[in-house]
């Protein structure tokens, strides 16, 4: 299905410049969001205020995001959605091995490459099927670390020449399979990551008269920093030590099998920070890899794992959520140290493997919720005071005569103890719930005006800060727990921003909650130009305008990882490419679970809900506190209710 946009603008490259943002004047909406930073060339911001998608493939009109949501909307596919962007995905392919081949050339290195794409960082059919597809002309496999992962790999169709790395855990089924996939054909490497996995491919293998393709995972000493470091180095969880690894090659010698061993891994962990770490690290994996040579391993693949990064705030600085480096200078980096090594020690020049996962995938999705409401923590109204109120109300008013330059802090600070002195009579019974209630309107009125004086200080210091816990709350329409799992469990920052509005200064600033019934379901971290701040620029909401707000770079392990929260099930999912003209085609569309799927998943069987609902009000119609036409509405809507969405409707 082919989708022409509507009014297409053409001056796709026209800057916007904003009258004043925050009180600044001249800034482009993208410089706000730090757009040009992180947005890595997929995104831009058209003279329309629409954020809009670029296409990786060409010189075509950019694609606006606001009116693919409205033609998904008008097809009947709500927000909330996961969008992922096919040219996204294959420019991020065609970039990893274009990196590759640069560095190779570049060095002079003589070996190849072989990328996998591990399985556990975007399991949905989709987005492997297109992998496995788009990655054909390079040789492009996958890399299980589970039965189930196995499985989908067994089904996929790669080139003849790709590889199939079994990593992880496993036993003697999983062992099994892998070895008698060999002779369909796939390229099965067994890596293993204990002994006593030896012991059990040694016996399978005997049993089938294969012979193993193997591989044997590392235990590296080198540590490195980001978010997995406590995990990295001697406390790694998977991998043999130089002890396990001696045990390991005389037990291959004993048994015959030494042949077998033509792959060595190692996995520093995800998102590498600092590529120092990623040299010092393929230094000792090369260490490793001429001395398992020395001894008789017939080594062809160097496999270094996955961690190359992603840069999620686009500071290009070795922090947890941005990297130091460029695919291409990691590229130029490992191979520069294993062409060195390898020379050192005489040794041909290895296949060298990556299991780039979050590369691959992280930018080519993006969520997509629309604002349900707001809650405002100012008003521009001021309550009124008679000759009767208590005294404090006057005092509390009066701070408004002092919202000013110096005395910002002062004002606030009295602010705050009028507020507090108020809400305490209320609670020893000295004052209504009326006058309490005027109190908090007033409070709101010198917060409005306390926002409006700090935005035009240059430096207004600690009161910044202080105000910041006074933004809005915009009430998102999503499950923080079911579409960003990495947001809520590590802290992960993803690129946020409004997609519409652009041109229009966002004089709001907001805290994104969701839907869940948990204090913890909001997203009160955003990456905006200056820097990581506490609240997203928003504009203020319009009656009957739906808002979205993108959350970009999801395409990485956030899909799988959710849960079911208050029972939140999957949003809808819908893959798009982008056509020369400005337009785009479905390629294929899931929905969302339905709140009847979500049900069975905590063992309800949806049917005998129904029946005992229906067992209920018909006892009531028997009683004559229900008609007969109120049963059928009652039944309706129960019925509807468990095939639709679990999340908000359009209807407001
Ligand atoms: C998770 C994992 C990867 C993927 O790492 P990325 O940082 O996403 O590229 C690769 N290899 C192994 C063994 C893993 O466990």
């Amino acid at each position: 299905m082919n989708i022409p946009l509507a009014n297409a603008v053409t001056d796709a490259n026209a800057d916007v410049h904003l009258a004043t943002i925050g009180g600044a004047t001249g800034a482009r909406s993208s410089d706000i969001y730090g757009l040009d930073n992180w947005s890595d060339d997929l995104l831009h911001v058209r003279s329309d205020g629409d954020l809009c998608l670029c296409n990786p493939a060409g010189d075509t009109p950019v694609v606006s995001l606001p009116q693919i949501m409205d033609a998904l909307a008008q097809r009947g596919i709500s927000a909330p959605i996961q969008l992922r962007v096919q040219p996204f995905l294959d420019r991020a392919l065609d970039r990893l091995h274009n990196a590759f081949q640069t560095a190779f050339r570049d060095t002079k290195y003589t070996g190849s490459y072989r990328g996998v794409f591990p399985v556990k960082v975007n399991q949905q059919s989709d987005v492997i099927e297109r992998l496995t597809h788009a990655g054909k002309p390079y040789h492009f496999g996958l890399e299980v670390g589970s039965k189930p992962e196995l499985l989908i790999a067994l089904a996929q169709s790669m080139s003849p020449e790709a590889l199939l790395i079994c990593n992880g855990a496993k036993d003697a089924a999983f062992i099994h399979l892998a070895i008698l996939s060999q002779k369909l054909g796939f390229n099965t490497i067994i890596v293993l990551e204990s002994l006593h996995e030896f012991e059990i491919v040694h016996r399978i293998a005997r049993d089938l008269d294969v012979r193993p393709i193997l591989g044997v995972r590392i235990k590296l000493t080198e540590t490195v920093t980001g978010k997995w470091q406590a995990s990295s180095g001697d406390r790694s969880v998977f991998g043999l030590s130089a002890l396990d690894l001696m045990h390991l090659m005389k037990r291959l010698q004993d048994t015959g099998m030494i042949d077998c061993l033509v792959l060595q891994h190692t996995h520093l962990g995800s998102q590498v920070p600092n590529i120092m770490d990623v040299r010092r690290a393929a230094t000792e994996a090369c260490r490793f890899y001429t001395e398992l040579s020395a001894l008789g391993a017939p080594l062809q693949y160097l496999d270094l794992g996955g961690g190359l990064g992603v840069d999620y705030t686009g500071e290009r600085r070795a922090d947890e959520n941005s990297v130091n480096y460029t695919v291409d200078e990691y590229c130029a980096n490992l191979i520069e140290t294993v062409r060195y090594a390898m020379d050192e020690a005489s040794i041909t020049h290895p296949t060298i493997v990556t299991e780039s996962g979050r590369f691959v995938v992280a930018q080519s999705a993006i969520f997509v919720f629309n604002i349900l409401d707001s809650t405002l923590y100012d008003s521009s109204e001021k309550p009124d005071v008679g000759p009767g109120d208590h005294h404090l109300l006057d005092d509390l008013l009066a701070v408004e005569g002092y919202i000013c330059g110096a005395r910002l802090q002062e004002a606030f600070n009295d602010a705050i103890y009028y507020r507090d002195e108020i809400r305490a009579l209320f609670r020893r019974g000295q004052i209504d719930l009326q006058l309490l209630s005027r109190a908090e309107q007033g409070f709101l009125y010198l917060l409005s005006r306390l926002k409006t004086e700090a935005a035009k200080e240059e430096h207004a210091g600690q009161i910044d800060e202080q105000l910041t816990g006074f933004v809005d709350y915009y009430h998102g329409n999503f499950s923080l727990f079911q579409s960003l799992p990495d947001v809520w469990a590590i802290d992960q920052l993803h690129p946020i921003m409004p997609l519409q509005r652009l041109n229009e200064p966002p004089i709001r600033s907001a805290v994104l909650t969701d839907i869940t019934c948990d204090s913890d379901g909001k997203i009160d971290q955003f990456v905006l130009k200056g820097g990581v701040s506490e609240a997203l620029p928003v504009h203020p909401l319009r009656v009957g305008e739906d808002y979205y707000v993108g959350v970009f770079f999801v395409g990485a392990y956030q899909e799988t990882l959710g849960d079911l929260h208050n029972l939140f099930g999957d949003p809808n999912v819908v893959t798009i490419s982008l056509d020369d003209a400005g337009g785009f085609d479905i390629e294929s569309e899931t929905d969302g679970d339905t709140i009847a799927q979500v049900l069975s998943y905590v063992e309800y069987d949806p049917n005998d809900c129904l029946t005992t609902f229906r067992k209920t009000v018909e006892r009531a119609v028997k009683a004559g506190r229900v008609n007969a036409a109120e049963r059928r509405t009652m039944i309706t809507a129960y019925k509807d209710s468990l095939a639709g969405s679990t999340y908000f409707g359009a209807e407001r």
